[in-house]
């Protein structure tokens, strides 16, 4: 007969296994994919292993096959077509709706546990249990209702409350805080009542601390979500004994901890004044900087920029968020590939939160092909600014904007920018004057040395490379 149970905790530790190579894998570019088709393996597996572990104990029955075979084929059929529609531009809004379908699952798992599992008259669970299921609860409410908020913001559906920036915002939320400790308290001690109290309380916690948040500060708070969501499953894993979903949790817990910490580290901003600080940027300060505020603005034909380029040694170019949302990757790699042929110094300077998620322009210039020990962090590149001849900046701009050290009334003061005007020359390709992120204006598009070239950054670098290959570059030696 087969050993059911024996069955279940091998296919769990292949998974663990599997999940771990797959997160270790995400590390690097090169490895990613081939370490995201793991991980995929690995939540496969976990199903199977649940499904074993049933036919072991109580069988499954028709009605249960149903649930198991739809909700697969829903889930499933959503991811898929989410994965492949989504614009790389609008990752970080998917990352926030996929926290909140974990933060929700074990929510649900936690609420299910209570309903159903409890005899309703008494503690029926050990401490141990009982206070997963409250921390299951707590985190999952946060994380669901605190990830939805946070895609709404991102995807431009909800602005940021005026009242949210004022003190009142910590009294209503120490309300649902405290409001949240009395159901997590009643749930505690008896097992079943409290429930809906904390289920409420949280979830309200949740809308609370994230709705303030605003502007650059969003990733971080993404980041934090994920961590959440990682907590909740792993809370949930020691409500319904599943030994992987412990582990799992714990890792995409101490993963998003992580990757927290570094984009904290990224911005110079604590976490405390991520969450606690109220909205950076966007809204709030656009009606204070916008564009009508610009004077002595420079701009140049394509041609001039590529005259300065030509004559150039070394040149660094600095990728941002426009240039992903004009899919201009690959015409940047033609550029550089004649620069390079001609002799020419090149490397990309990234920053840690250019674009519009961690890695996004890694991800952008591995596309196409860029080589890896060309792209240079920001710690890095910033002492070879003073030695550089050109910088051309391509739909970045907060990344860029000295008012981050420059001014100490400025939404962004404080983030580590890229000292880009230390160079000699800077070109700035964008559309317009419009904001970045932040929505702030910046200050390195008066500065003496600083050209802006208008246009779309696919269209300027497509005649930049016209232009150049006119003025014989890449055919010398
Ligand atoms: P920004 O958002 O600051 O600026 C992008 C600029 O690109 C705009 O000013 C826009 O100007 C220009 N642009 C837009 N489309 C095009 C185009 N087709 N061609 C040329 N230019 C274009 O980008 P950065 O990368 O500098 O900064 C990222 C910001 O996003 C930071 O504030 C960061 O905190 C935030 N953020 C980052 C996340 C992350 O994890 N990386 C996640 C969420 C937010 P114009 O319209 O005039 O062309």
């Amino acid at each position: 007969m087969m050993d059911f149970a024996f069955l279940k905790y091998a296919i769990d530790l292949i998974a663990v296994l599997l999940l771990s190579l797959g997160i270790k894998g995400l590390s690097k570019v090169r490895s990613a994919r081939e370490a995201n088709r793991l991980a995929a393996i690995a939540m496969i597996l976990a199903v199977v292993a649940v499904i074993v572990d049933f036919l072991g104990s109580s069988g499954i029955s028709f009605y249960a096959w149903t649930w198991i075979i739809v909700g697969g084929l829903v889930g499933g059929l959503l991811g898929m077509v989410t994965a492949q529609k989504v614009p790389m531009t609008a990752m970080p809004e998917t990352v926030a709706l996929f926290n909140g379908c974990g933060g929700m699952s074990s929510l649900l798992v936690a609420i299910g546990v209570v309903l159903f599992l409890g005899d309703g008259e008494g503690k029926t669970f050990d401490l141990v249990e009982n206070i997963s299921l409250v921390v299951s609860v707590f985190v999952g409410a946060i994380t669901f209702s605190g990830s939805i908020v946070a895609m709404a913001k991102l995807q431009g559906w909800l602005s940021t409350p005026v009242w949210t920036q004022s003190k009142l915002r910590h009294a209503i939320n120490s309300g649902f805080a405290i409001l949240s400790l009395v159901g997590a308290i009643e749930l505690l001690l008896t097992g079943q009542s409290g429930l809906w109290l904390l289920v409420i309380g949280s979830s309200f916690l949740g809308i609370g601390v994230t709705l303030p948040i605003g502007g650059a500060d969003m990733p971080v708070v993404i980041s934090l979500l994920n961590s959440y969501s990682g907590v909740a499953a792993a809370a949930a894993g020691f409500v319904v004994q599943s030994q992987l979903l412990i582990v799992a949790g714990a890792m995409v817990g101490a993963a998003g901890l992580i990757l927290t910490q570094v984009m904290c580290n990224g911005m110079n901003r604590s976490l405390v004044s991520v969450l606690f600080g109220g909205a950076l940027g966007t809204g709030s300060s656009l009606t204070e900087s916008g564009s009508s505020e610009y004077i002595n603005i420079t701009s140049c034909s394509v041609e001039e920029c590529a005259l300065t380029i030509e004559a150039a040694e070394r040149v660094v170019f600095v990728p941002g968020y426009g240039l992903a949302v004009a899919q201009a990757q690959h015409t940047l790699r033609e550029v550089t590939r004649v620069l390079e042929a001609s002799g020419i110094d090149v490397c990309y300077a990234i920053h840690p939160v250019a674009g519009r998620m961690p890695g996004h322009m890694n991800v952008l210039l591995a596309e196409a092909d860029v080589p890896y020990e060309q792209l240079k962090e920001m710690d890095v590149v910033n002492p070879e600014f003073p030695a550089t001849d050109v910088v051309v900046v391509l739909g970045a701009n907060d990344v860029v904007n000295p008012q981050a050290k420059n001014d100490p009334n400025s939404p962004l003061y404080g983030m580590p920018v890229l000292d880009v005007c230390e160079a000699r020359t800077i070109f700035v390709v964008k559309r317009g004057m419009s904001a970045g992120y932040s929505g702030i204006k910046n200050d390195l598009f008066e500065r003496a040395n600083t050209s802006m070239v208008f246009g779309d950054a696919k269209k300027v670098l497509g005649d930049l490379l016209v232009e150049l290959k006119e003025l014989g570059v890449g055919r010398k030696s």
